[in-house]
């Protein structure tokens, strides 16, 4: 199994190897991330300037620092590498929990490995338990353990308390939000703006921060369809559109409006131009 090892808190975090070491275990590790700390740049990709990488070294193992996101991280290196099953992110500098999913470039590392077809695991730990993240090592192994011997399961936010009790299925707590805007002020008396994080406790019970608040080790399953299947259903009988001219049409529906997207979604000179090196690739370079 190839492992790609990435992260948000950049290369030369001291989460890295901890999660390569523990990786290695697995299978074939190699480590993809960013050259700067890029936390709380979700899930943000770089199409506006090219991404290059170079050979780095950590701890004995093979590793790339990338002038990019960390959802770039992940598709360079699988794009590189050839095949690549499943991407470990972190382990993260700080919990990601409940909507802080949103934000976490942690997160967003192990979900650009499901838009490209692999599995990925995020992993979180707090800010208070750097720089030795050693201690997690045989919780993480229990945890990866558990998670590869689910084929099913393919995006996974783990989050590690200070000093773990055990391991829980979570879901993610998201009922409230923790991100406030701090006002202060430049040397001259110029008004500046801090996005910090508020303190939240006595989450709901079975979620991610309600595990946490009581030293249990929190897998929750993501998924990237956020599609709100019960809005939608009420709005398909109470507010019913033009769905039934739309089934109407014989497929294929419209050549022009299928264009339409395609070129909204990437200019047809762009395409063309990626496409032709690709094309050129062996076709069995790429997991799926
Ligand atoms: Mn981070």
């Amino acid at each position: 199994m190839r492992i790609l090892v990435s992260n948000d808190d950049g290369v030369y975090s001291p989460g890295i190897p901890v999660l390569a070491e523990a990786a290695r275990h697995y299978g074939e590790v190699r480590i993809v991330a960013p050259d700067v700390e890029r936390s709380s740049a979700g899930h943000a990709i770089t199409h506006s300037r090219p991404l290059s990488y170079h050979r780095t070294f950590i701890q004995g193992f093979t590793a790339y620092r990338v002038n990019g996101t960390p959802a770039d991280c992940v598709s360079l290196g699988a794009h590189q590498w050839g095949k690549v099953d499943l991407v470990l992110s972190g382990l993260n500098i700080g919990l990601n929990l409940g909507n802080s999913i949103w934000h976490s470039g942690t997160v967003a590392a192990a979900r650009q490995a499901l838009l490209l077809g692999l599995r990925g695991i995020a992993l979180s730990a707090p800010a208070s338990a750097e720089p030795d993240f050693n201690p997690y090592m045989p919780w993480i192994r229990r945890v990866l353990d558990t998670l590869l011997a689910e084929p099913d399961l393919c995006l996974v936010n783990v989050n590690l308390p200070r000093a773990p009790r055990g391991i829980m299925w979570t879901r993610a707590s998201v009922r409230r939000y923790d991100g406030k805007i701090v006002p202060t002020q430049d040397p001259q008396g110029r008004e500046l703006f801090w996005f910090a994080v508020r303190p939240i406790e006595g989450a709901e019970e079975g979620t991610d921060r309600w595990a946490l608040e009581r030293g249990w080790v929190s897998l929750t399953p993501l998924r990237l369809d956020l599609t709100d299947e019960r809005q939608l259903d009420a709005m398909r009988r109470r507010n019913p559109l033009d769905e039934p001219i739309a089934r109407g049409v014989a497929p294929p529906p419209s050549p022009e409006a299928e264009r339409s997207v395609r070129e909204d979604e990437s200019s047809e000179a762009l395409t063309k131009e990626i496409d032709e090196p690709v094309a050129t690739r062996p076709p069995d370079n790429r997991a799926s």
